[in-house]
């Protein structure tokens, strides 16, 4: 699925501080299938992911469209907003309660 699917805007969800534009994205998550832009620090528990249209995104930040083929349960991490992008696969959202085998 194309980022922009024959002009509709795609919707993603984007932490706070993206929100506000305090930080750049540095993660890309696909974990549910669902775009996340995301700071990659921490967000007090409860918080609400805010939802806008990928384009809004694009459009601020040039590089976001290298991971624009993000596959689903692909993650797209980089350092700083001038770093590579590095793809791996989302952890699987299926292993709840953790089985710690110890
Ligand atoms: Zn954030």
């Amino acid at each position: 699925m194309a980022v922009v699917d024959n002009g509709r805007e795609v919707a993603a969800f984007i932490c706070s501080h993206v929100f506000r534009n305090e930080r750049p994205v540095l993660l890309v998550s696909r974990a549910t299938g669902d775009w996340m832009f995301l700071c990659g620090g921490s967000h007090p528990s409860g918080e609400l992911p805010h939802l806008v249209g990928c384009d809004h995104l694009f459009e601020r930040d040039q590089r976001l469209r290298e991971v624009a083929d993000l596959e689903p349960n692909w993650d797209a991490e980089r350092q700083s907003i001038e770093g590579s992008w590095v793809r791996t696969p989302s952890p699987a959202e299926d292993a709840e309660g953790t089985t710690d085998a110890s």
